[in-house]
């Protein structure tokens, strides 16, 4: 993170995420002759972090639906990874649906229930911002999941979370889907995570990783930033 780290952007009516901002306390000089240190502000959604479930007024019930209340197991899983960076690439509102799942499926098997579900867009690769963002006079666009993934997903996989490259978990264009923002309203509302702004997801496998993601624990925090960790075998 720096202060170039995009975050999303909401019509001038809603409230505003920091940027990320850096300040030096002392640098090995008369502030503090030994020693380097920093102080640090940002929105908890900024890069490359976790969203819980009390992020979304449909996860707001949830049990232990906050960054210091999830227990700590949930914060390591399998990860499953859906490579359409082809798709993404030739389309920017490209959706994954159950079609494209099952048709990973019938390669890789069924995705085991507890698992992530990671949709690698290779849109972490747009190193400038207005590119990764990709706002238009309509919204932003960037590929998410399609609304009848999520319920999917959520209900009949039994997933325990999605995550995405892009600047959140949801398609650019999901304010205008039924519901609107399928993957905040539907996976929060069923206890589930989201994973956004993921790089390298082209260096694992499919399947066979597993994800760590421990988030900062502040407290009743919506979401952190986050070092997402895929650990593979050694062969
Ligand atoms: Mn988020």
């Amino acid at each position: 993170m720096d202060a170039g780290t995009p975050t999303i952007a909401l019509p001038p009516e809603f409230g505003k995420i920091w940027p990320f901002r850096l300040e030096e306390i002392s640098r090995y000089d008369s502030r503090g002759p030994a020693w380097y240190w920093n102080n640090f502000s940002c929105g908890e959604h900024t890069g490359t972090h976790f969203d819980a479930p009390i992020h979304w007024v449909t996860g707001k019930d949830c049990a232990r639906n906050a960054t210091d209340t999830i227990p700590v197991e949930n914060f390591f899983a399998p990860a499953c990874v859906i490579d359409v960076s082809r798709e993404a690439g030739a389309d920017p509102d490209f959706l994954l649906t159950p079609q494209h799942v099952e048709s990973w499926e019938a390669i890789h098997g069924r995705i085991e229930a507890g698992s992530w579900v990671l949709m690698r867009t290779d849109w972490s690769k747009r190193q400038d911002a207005g590119a990764f963002l990709n706002m238009k006079e309509d919204g932003s666009h960037v590929p998410g999941p399609h609304p009848d993934l999520v319920p999917f997903l959520a209900r009949e996989r039994d997933v325990i979370g999605w995550g995405a490259e892009g600047v959140g978990t949801d398609a650019g264009q999901a304010h205008r889907f039924d519901p609107p923002f399928p993957c905040h309203s539907i996976m929060h509302g069923s206890n589930k995570f989201g994973l956004a702004s993921l790089t390298n997801l082209e260096s694992i496998a499919a399947k066979g990783s597993g994800v760590s993601h421990a988030a900062a624990e502040d407290c009743r925090g919506s979401g952190s930033p986050c070092r997402v960790l895929a650990l593979v075998s050694g062969d």
